[in-house]
């Protein structure tokens, strides 16, 4: 249909862009960035596709990245021969964010400018970067295949664009950026490849920009007709580790995370033996919005001897590492590997085994040699790492070496003690690892079951997170330790009460017989039994559960979720 439409922008969008330009400004060049990666993506998508349809590739099989610009007209343009778009794609994908965590994200805007920069960041500005340096962007597009027609889309950034029928003889994407008033810096070729050189040197396919040579007679740069590479266009993690910079590895992650900020740590290693794999993983620094929405986006990109599979493919991790970014490419995995055959097979399983012993490796890494990245990591995962411990058995006392609590020995909630901590502190003849749980800090850290813990001296771990009472159901010991929670019944403190307690403890038994003998009458059998207790320092008395029964705070949990 030879139709012009002109179509709003999604709301969200609408507030997006005009934020987006105001506080990415003093990073503006990001846009070439984001539009790169794009075109890579874009790439990807179409060699994947190929795979099953060899026509898409309508004999033109090297692809490409082109960046190009044109100081009369004063634009910018970046083109790719990847998949393109067809009229129904580029609607959806230029015109609305579809993405979880959407809601959130724009319900934690403050108008404070830094911090919501930093929000943007974490969102993702992709696409819509482009107009921090243009006040129109053109995108013509027309996807691989070779009935199908070419659209362009434009756009002002101001809450409307238009999409009509166009012609392009070439399959892929070229994007113009039409540059505002003030942005003729970026219409110069030198200022353009090192930005490229910058941001996109991790690229796998060639990233090109038209030769420049000195004219004598015009004594400046004049652009010719041949491409030259910028980039050196090898896939980043088959490059050895020594030839691999700190900001290379960056960029490569910003470009696969979709994120804006450097991650925390990284691990590069290749695998032989029973299965073979190259493995590059990342740690991010903030949790994305949707960490807790089961439909977000999770896992790692899985490559075929350097050819992109699928994005997402949470089988290659499990499950409690879902906050791990980065990219496997497998060499004995075949081409056309589905998400089905993901689940079943055994190199696979191979994979995630491996994967997960790496994370660790570097988690174990981050907690003994820098202390303060690996407490800015447990604030943001500590909670999603918790669940391994019921999750992957095999490495559960790794795991629970990493985790993190609250406890008395400390003011505050702040979780930083390990349970190696606990142990180096344990009593003379303690040999358990006490814990309370409750619905809050607050609730946990005023327990009276800790009175008698508080006098003995004895550290009680502090648990208010939702997570604890099922991981406790998994986690029953460390370094041969039992864990204990100090409001079940029975706690076994004589081993630690010196003689004149225990006589003590043995009057007061005798002195009180009658009163207990009189409370079990009274609550008949509201109660399963009534006693003397030690535990206590302060208050009268309290309520316990059979140490085999399950604990009052997840009874109310489960009540909550109606079982
Ligand atoms: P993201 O890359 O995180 O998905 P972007 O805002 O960068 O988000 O891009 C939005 C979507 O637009 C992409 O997911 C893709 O579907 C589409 N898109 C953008 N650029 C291109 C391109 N060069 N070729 C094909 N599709 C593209
Ligand atoms: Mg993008």
């Amino acid at each position: 249909a030879n139709t012009s439409e002109t179509l709003g922008f999604q709301a969200e969008v609408k507030q997006l862009l005009h934020l987006m330009i105001h506080s990415l400004y003093s990073n503006k060049e990001i846009f070439l960035r984001e539009l790169v990666s794009n075109a890579s993506d874009a790439c990807d998508k179409l060699r994947f596709e190929a795979i099953d349809n060899p026509a898409l590739l309508e004999g033109d099989p090297e692809l490409r990245i082109r960046v190009d610009f044109d100081k009369e007209a004063r634009t910018i343009t970046i083109s790719d021969n990847g998949i393109g778009m067809s009229r129904d794609e580029a609607i959806a994908n230029l015109g609305t964010i579809a993405r979880s965590g959407t809601k959130e994200f724009f319900s934690q805007l403050t108008g404070d400018k830094q911090k919501d920069t930093q929000l943007i960041g974490q969102f993702g500005v992709g696409f819509y970067s482009s107009f921090i340096v243009a006040d129109k962007v053109s995108v013509l597009t027309r996807r691989a295949g070779e009935d199908q027609e070419a659209v362009l889309w434009e756009s002002t950034g101001e809450g409307e664009f238009t999409i009509a029928s166009a012609e392009k003889a070439e399959r892929g994407t070229s994007i113009t950026l039409h540059l505002r008033e003030g942005e003729d810096e970026f219409l110069d070729g030198w200022r353009l490849r090192n930005v490229l050189r910058r941001y996109s040197d991790h690229i796998s396919l060639p990233v090109q920009m038209r030769k420049e040579d000195w004219d004598e007679d015009k004594q400046q740069q004049v652009k010719q007709d041949e491409w030259e590479s910028v980039n050196q266009a090898s896939a980043l993690w088959t490059r050895s580790k020594s030839e691999i910079s700190d900001e290379q590895y960056q960029e490569f992650y910003k470009h696969i995370a979709h994120d804006y900020e450097n991650p925390l740590a990284w691990t590069h290693n290749r695998v032989e033996g029973r299965s073979e794999y190259t493995q590059l993983l990342y740690v991010p620094k903030q949790a994305p919005f949707d960490l807790w929405d089961r439909d977000a986006r999770r896992g790692v990109k899985l490559y075929v001897k350097r050819v992109f599979i699928m994005d997402d493919a949470e089988q290659l991790l499990p499950a409690y590492l879902r906050f791990v970014r980065g990219v496997i490419d497998s060499a004995d995995l075949p081409l056309n590997v589905s998400r089905e055959i993901l689940q079943e097979s055994r190199d696979v399983r191979a994979i995630r085994e491996g994967s997960a012993k790496r994370i660790l490796s570097l988690l174990e890494d981050l907690a003994e040699n820098q202390p303060e990245q690996y407490a800015e990591f447990w604030n943001q995962f500590g909670q999603v790492l918790k669940e391994g411990t019921g999750e992957d058995m095999g490495n559960q006392a790794r795991i629970a070496a990493l985790l993190r609590f609250a406890s008395t020995h400390q003011e505050g909630s702040a979780q930083t003690v390990s349970l190696n901590d606990y142990i180096g502190r344990m009593k003379e003849g303690q040999d358990k690892i006490y814990y309370v749980t409750a619905d809050t800090f607050a609730a946990a850290s005023n327990s009276p079951h800790l009175e008698v813990f508080r006098k003995k001296g004895i550290e009680v771990l502090l648990m208010s997170d939702r997570v604890d009472e099922w991981m406790l159901s998994y986690l029953r010991e460390f370094e041969g330790k039992q864990l204990v929670s100090v409001a079940k019944g029975g706690l076994d403190l004589d081993s630690l009460a010196d003689e004149e307690e225990k006589k003590h403890q043995a009057e007061v038994a005798e002195t009180f017989k009658p009163l207990v003998e009189r409370l079990k009458t009274t609550l008949g059998d509201k109660v399963k039994e009534v006693r003397i207790t030690a535990r206590l320092v302060d208050s009268p008395a309290c309520v316990v559960v059979d140490a085999n029964e399950l604990s009052p705070h997840l009874l109310r949990m489960l009540q909550a979720a109606g079982q």
